[in-house]
């Protein structure tokens, strides 16, 4: 049997993308590795907008987040290394109105598990397990992949008029079409869910030090997620001793930032920590003949904007948009098509390209400038004290990496300047 559609991934950006092209009815295979529920090492943080994405994907998928009682956040805190500190709002009375005065925040576990049913019941089949190892190629195009069942460890071949690569970060769909790039800077993250941490309130907090930064924020029923995103070369967690615990070794790195200290001193680690990196990779192209890549397996560069559900969950309408058309019979005039049922050609999957270069290129600017600044303590005190007197341009920064304030607003030259004098 050949597939219209083989996703990779089951994460936001493979399950809203299989969901997406099941319902218009095309026949679609989601394969993922693991088996669900899984962990995702995240701040788990959705923005407003990305609330609202999720709502327009899918309102079962999203009154199944809100049964879960998430957590609400109004805005961000941000800490500097000097201990100045800023807070930005969702709600404002600058000219972008937010789709709602707070973004959500619940495990990854319980979003990707509901996010990978809306899936299923739209009509995708599933298979949990299955590790994709490889591209099969025929006449030059991507063909299918070449998988191994994770129990049995046998190896199977599956065939798709589409591969799309939503297989997150460490993409192995975007290394086989060697597209895949990595850069400066190069950081990890280590994550966990802890339980009993002290102050934790309705906005996000960010604190930046010398050599890092921490995400923290509460993602319901007395749990605060917690990301500490350190350079790559020689991150390592403070040593406590043979055979310390994560407890003694995470939190005492955490309790280095100023106004995180003393706040774990009742603190339980919930989960187990999970690492991840280097970050800061992306993929030079999203298309080749009879592939794609959508969310992470495109572009990741660094988690401080909180902006990757959004750009997984708007990735796959932008994708499922032009694959939706590409896919569909073709009628005689539609050069760019395939023969029916053989692998979509790049030139069909060129308007994705040009869609997302549109809806990102100012996500992508403000990222990195960001991802970039929190590298410099110096420049991170000097705008966070802007921040600090001036908190409509707080809300205009937090509205921006909440993906409803357009990039432009804050690269017009009035507003850089009162960001940095
Ligand atoms: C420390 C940190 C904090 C973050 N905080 C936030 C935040 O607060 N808010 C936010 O919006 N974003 C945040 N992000 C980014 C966000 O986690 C990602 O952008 C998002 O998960 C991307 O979704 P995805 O579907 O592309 O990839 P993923 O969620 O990574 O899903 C990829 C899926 O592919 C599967 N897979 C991988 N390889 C294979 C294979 N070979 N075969 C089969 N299956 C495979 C995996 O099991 C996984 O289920 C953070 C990221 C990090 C690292």
């Amino acid at each position: 049997m050949r597939w219209d559609a083989v996703v990779v991934g089951a994460g936001p950006a493979g399950s809203a993308t299989a969901l997406r092209l099941a319902r218009a009815g095309a026949a679609v295979l989601l394969l993922d590795r693991a088996r669900f529920p899984r962990h995702k090492p995240c701040s788990e943080y959705l923005s407003p907008e990305t609330v609202r994405l999720l709502g327009a994907l899918d309102g079962a998928a999203l009154a199944a987040v809100l049964a879960r009682t998430p957590a609400r956040l109004y805005g961000m805190r941000v800490v500097a290394p000097d201990g100045g500190s800023a807070v930005g709002r969702f709600a404002s009375d600058h000219r972008w109105p937010a789709p709602l005065p707070y973004g959500l925040a619940l495990p990854r576990a319980d979003l990707d598990m509901i996010l990978r049913h809306a899936a299923e019941r739209a009509g995708a089949a599933v298979r949990e397990g299955v590790v994709v190892e490889d591209l099969l190629y025929e006449a030059g195009a991507v063909a299918g992949v070449v998988l191994r069942d994770a129990g049995h460890g046998t190896r199977e071949t599956i065939r798709g008029r589409v591969v799309v690569g939503a297989d997150g970060l460490r993409s192995v769909v975007a290394r086989r079409l060697g597209e895949r790039r990595t850069g400066w800077p190069r950081r990890v993250a280590f994550t966990a869910h802890v339980a009993g941490v002290a102050d934790v309130g309705e906005v996000g907090e960010m604190h930046v030090g010398r050599r890092g930064y921490v995400g923290l924020g509460p993602v319901g029923g007395g749990v605060t997620t917690i990301a500490l995103v350190v350079p790559a070369t020689g991150a390592r967690l403070p040593h406590a001793g043979a055979g310390a615990s994560w407890r003694e070794r995470l939190l005492p790195a955490l309790e280095a930032f100023p106004l995180l200290a003393g706040r774990f001193a009742r603190a339980e680690l919930v989960r187990d920590v999970i690492a991840v990196g280097p970050l800061a990779q992306w993929s030079r192209r999203a298309i080749a003949d009879g592939a794609c890549l959508v969310g992470d397996a495109a572009d990741f560069f660094d988690p401080f904007t909180g902006q990757g559900i959004f750009t997984a969950l708007r990735g796959a309408e932008l994708l499922a948009e032009v694959l939706i058309a590409a896919l569909a019979p073709p009628p005689e005039q539609s050069l760019p098509r395939a023969p029916r049922g053989g692998p979509l050609p790049r030139a069909a999957l060129a308007p994705y390209a040009r869609a997302r270069r549109r809806a990102f290129l100012g996500k992508w600017a403000v990222e990195r400038l960001i991802g970039l600044g929190v590298g410099w303590p110096a420049l991170t005190n000097r705008v966070v004290g802007r921040l600090a007197r001036r908190p409509r341009l707080g809300d205009l920064v937090v509205g921006a990496t909440g993906n409803f304030v357009p990039a432009r607003a804050l690269f017009a030259p009035h507003t850089l300047l009162r960001l940095l004098w």
